[in-house]
């Protein structure tokens, strides 16, 4: 592969950034560009970790001068493996992955290389949050520019919908800030698009939470029984409640023997309710009618975790989840 660089010049880019720039054989760069799946074992041509905006700038007109493709990792939780290529720039944000809310405002400003665990404990100090995603280890970049499902989505949208603006660095090396009255069909684009490095997400809060949180597991013979239950409260149970049931063969384990079918259930109040003291209602009809093997339900402070005391959890979630359930691995 030619790369159309020399020395001399990553040496004078390496001078100009706050952040790192990290080239192949050196250590930085095989830990940046290792994404969730590891099946991309891709070679990007150079690694910068930018620190500002400013960084963001003097890496992507780098990059634009010598007709390098660039690509961004935000969390590097894509499927596809998007955030690394071979022989690009590759800009990896996780150097910029702040996150800071204004209650009175209620908005939170976030890092383009932040993930939603992060957003989540901001948001959560003050009894606010935003969407969101399922795992907190998914990065908010990622998630928000592909739309941004989530556990909150049925009473807050999609992460992009809560997204008030954006600064980006677009392929021209300029800064931009994309709102609904600043380069309108920008932002437009953005909810949905990638359209440049986004540095910093401004979101619209809301109060949520705790959330009542919890898993239920049932025998492999009583799954017919626990779908139905899950059907019946999919169509009962009101967009404050997330549930999800899902069939697999669970390691063996003494908590969880083969065989199992789980089904998790999550309850969360209206925003703006307050907190809920205590296990929410649903989980002794659950427990009644489907003994579960384990069944645990505890408060829940981050909407971003797999329904399992994970490593991401923030301690408090994960205090009250190991308190009431057995240890298991995580599998998310
Ligand atoms: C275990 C798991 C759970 C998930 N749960 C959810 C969920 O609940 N809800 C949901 O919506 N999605 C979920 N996803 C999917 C996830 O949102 C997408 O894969 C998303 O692209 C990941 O974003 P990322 O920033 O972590 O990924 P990356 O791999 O870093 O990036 C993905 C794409 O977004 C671009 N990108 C990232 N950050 C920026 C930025 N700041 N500026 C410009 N471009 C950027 C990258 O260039 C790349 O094209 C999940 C994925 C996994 C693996």
């Amino acid at each position: 592969m030619t790369v159309g660089f020399s020395p001399p010049e990553t040496a004078r880019l390496r001078e100009r950034l706050s952040g790192r720039l990290a080239l192949p054989g050196e250590q930085a760069y095989d830990a940046a560009r290792r994404v969730w799946n590891a099946t991309h074992d891709y070679r990007p041509a150079l690694v910068v970790q930018p620190r500002t905006t400013a960084d963001v700038q003097a890496a992507v007109g780098f990059a634009r001068d010598r007709e390098l493709p660039v690509c961004v990792r935000g969390g590097g939780h894509d499927h596809a493996g998007y955030a690394v290529a071979h022989g690009a720039l590759m800009l990896d944000l996780s150097a910029m992955a702040t996150a800071r809310v204004d209650p009175a405002r209620r908005v939170a400003i976030v890092g383009g290389g932040a993930t939603w665990g992060t957003v989540d404990e901001a948001t959560q100090a003050a009894g606010l949050a935003v969407t969101g995603a399922d795992v907190s280890a998914v990065g908010v970049g990622g998630a928000t520019l592909g739309g941004g499902p989530g556990r909150l989505d049925r009473v807050l949208g999609l992460s992009c919908d809560n997204l008030l603006a954006a600064e980006i660095v677009t392929a021209d090396a300029e800064v931009r800030w994309a709102s609904a009255d600043s380069h309108p069909e920008l932002f437009w684009a953005l909810r949905g698009g990638n359209f440049g490095a986004v540095t910093a997400f401004t979101f619209a809060v809301h109060p949520v939470g705790p959330v009542q949180l919890g898993t239920a597991i049932c025998p492999i013979d009583r799954a017919a029984d626990a779908l139905g239950l899950y059907q019946q409260l999919c169509e009962s149970g009101g967009d404050e409640l997330f549930v999800r049931a899902g069939l697999i063969t669970a390691p063996p384990a003494r908590s969880s023997p083969s065989g199992c079918a789980p089904a998790r259930w999550r309850s969360r109040p209206r925003p703006g309710s307050g907190h809920p003291p205590g296990p929410g209602p649903r989980w002794p009809s659950c427990a009644a009618s489907h003994p579960p093997v384990p069944t645990w339900c505890g408060p829940c402070r981050t909407w971003s975790c797999s329904g399992w005391p994970t490593r991401w959890c923030p301690a408090e979630c994960a205090r009250s989840s190991s308190a009431a359930s057995p240890a298991r691995s995580a599998p998310g």
